[in-house]
């Protein structure tokens, strides 16, 4: 950890980082401060990890001294800070959105006055695909907020193996026309790749939110570099990569605008020297400060990053490989593929091959899956829920009927159920040992089969199944409570699935 964080890392404090920066500093490169912690769990650690953030605000204030101007271009030649959003609450998810606009926000603002104050640049780090419109939604009320106007030094780091890359940049020239600012925009390929392709699978998901090949991203990212670059009114372009490829690419697109390059401290070096040696553009270093503690979540990336053999970094220190073949042009590349997305990477639903389909999930991050579920629940709740024995098909019609509570507040009903009595028992177990011979003659491959559209009926019934999570206590519809007991529903699963994530990342 400590051979790996002295590579990485500038230093444990803001003023060691300041000190170890200083040669960089006179070779003419900036800096990107990234306080290192993400993903706080706990409310004293994202106190933590804010104070760590305006601490380092007016330390790189005081080490930068004024500015000679308050003008747009000192103020892209001015260190400055990265900060993640997950670090800065404990909540961080799309399901707390209206908290994190009373908590969050604020936060962030501070920190944005903070720097506008100092005329220094903030950059909002781009994190998880599920996390990008709750990103979006902490952004946009500071780039109209009028006490930050004039101060075009918030900006936010695009990720171009985001199917969503494109839009986003479009959305973001809307917001920089109707606010009148220029966006700072740091466009990455984006670092959680790995990870993004197991939580589609594991969230069953119908498709991947990144692209599924490398060559993709990269066209993506030239695709992406040139949306920005046609729109100098909207944007500030900084072009955070490693690869040689990209960096000539994009130096070849962008002619003599302004705009910047940007790389990971620790890593491209010798290529970035080039970027201001032989083609005389700014770099900006990105630079993460802090202790071993919070290292380990940076530096699985970066080692993720280096060792997959995809990787530029990794094919650049690979003998074998033919220059040839590193510097190809990916959109050549990109345009013989016959088949666009990776065969080598299923799409979730089917993940298992012909054995079997994998079960959709309901990505609930995503606004327009929460408003179709819950449009669903709505529907169902309409009509209340009974439930009865069936035996042989034919409901029962004796037997206590109870009031079934839901499991998160015993006030709400969410129906009735009527439990079977001793006569429907024996009638079902007379039933069950008659049928469990043709159930066994049926032979697996049929009683797979039917085992697979129960499956499928659950899933398509999924709102109505779902009720009781979403019961409230005006729903309730009149029951006479002296001749009905309560019991809670046991819906283990559902609550389950739509518990806040707690996935470590
Ligand atoms: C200054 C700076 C700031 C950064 N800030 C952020 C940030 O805020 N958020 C963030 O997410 N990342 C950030 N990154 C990391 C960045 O996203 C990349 O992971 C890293 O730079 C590697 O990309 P490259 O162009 O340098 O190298 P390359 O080797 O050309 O590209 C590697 C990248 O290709 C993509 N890739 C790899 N395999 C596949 C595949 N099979 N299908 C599709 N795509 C694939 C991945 O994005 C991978 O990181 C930052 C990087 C820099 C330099």
């Amino acid at each position: 950890m400590r051979i790996l964080g002295k590579q990485f890392v500038l230093g444990e404090t803001i003023q060691g980082a300041l000190d170890n920066a200083a040669p960089d500093m006179r070779e003419g490169y900036r800096f990107s401060f990234d306080m290192l912690g993400e993903c706080a769990r706990t409310a004293r650690d994202a106190d933590r990890y804010f104070r760590r953030y305006t601490e380092a605000a007016s330390a790189i204030a005081t080490w930068a001294g004024a500015p000679e101007a308050r003008t747009e271009d000192a103020l892209h030649a001015r260190s400055g800070l990265s900060v993640k959003l997950s670090a800065l609450h404990p909540r961080y998810a799309a399901s707390q959105e209206a908290r994190l606009a009373r908590e969050l926000i604020p936060r962030l603002r501070n920190l944005a006055l903070q720097m506008r104050d100092a005329w220094l640049p903030l950059t909002v780090d781009a994190e998880e695909a599920e996390r990008l419109a709750l990103s979006l939604s902490m952004l946009e009320p500071l780039l109209a907020d009028p006490a930050l106007s004039g101060w075009n030094g918030l900006g936010i780091a695009v990720q171009a193996y985001s199917k969503r890359a494109l839009p986003l940049i479009a959305w973001l020239a809307r917001v920089a026309e109707e606010t009148g600012r220029r966006i700072p925009v740091r466009l990455v390929k984006g670092a959680y790749w790995d990870s993004e392709i197991k939580w589609a699978q594991e969230a069953g998901l119908a498709g991947y939110p990144v692209f599924t090949r490398k060559v993709n991203t990269d066209v993506a990212y030239l695709a992406a570099a040139r949306a920005l670059l046609v729109r100098p009114d909207c944007f500030y372009p900084q072009f955070a990569t490693h690869n040689a490829h990209t960096i000539a690419a994009v130096a070849d697109l962008a002619g003599d605008g302004p705009y910047e390059f940007q790389r990971l401290h620790g890593m491209g070096q010798g290529v970035h020297r080039a970027v201001v040696e032989d083609l005389k553009k700014p770099c900006r270093i990105y630079a993460p400060v802090g202790g071993h503690r919070d290292l380990l979540a940076y530096l699985v990336r970066r080692l993720l990053e280096n060792g997959a053999n995809t990787s530029f970094v990794h094919r650049l220190a690979d003998d074998e490989a033919p220059i040839a073949a590193i510097i190809a042009d990916p959109v050549e590349k990109a345009a013989r593929l016959p088949e666009k997305a990776n065969p080598a990477i299923p799409a979730p639903p089917d993940l298992y091959g012909g054995a079997r389909r994998n079960s959709l999930g309901l990505p609930l991050w995503d606004e327009a899956t929460r408003a179709s579920l819950l449009d669903g629940i709505g529907r169902a709740l309409e009509q209340p829920a009974t439930a009865a024995p069936i035996v042989c098909g034919n409901e029962i019609e004796t037997g206590p009927v109870t009031q079934v509570t839901s499991p998160h507040d015993g006030r709400v009903v969410v129906g009735t159920c009527r439990d079977a009595d001793s006569a429907a028992i024996d009638a079902a177990l007379e039933a069950a040992g008659r049928g469990a011979q043709d159930w066994d003659g049926l032979g697996g491959a049929a009683r797979a089969s039917i085992l697979d559209r129960a499956a499928e009926l659950f899933e398509a019934a999924r709102p109505d199944l779902m009720r009781c999570w979403y019961a409230r206590p005006e729903r309730r519809w009149p029951m006479p409570r002296a001749t009905c007991a309560r019991r809670s529903t046991s819906c283990a699963t559902t609550r389950r699935k739509h518990a806040p994530s707690s996935r470590t990342r």
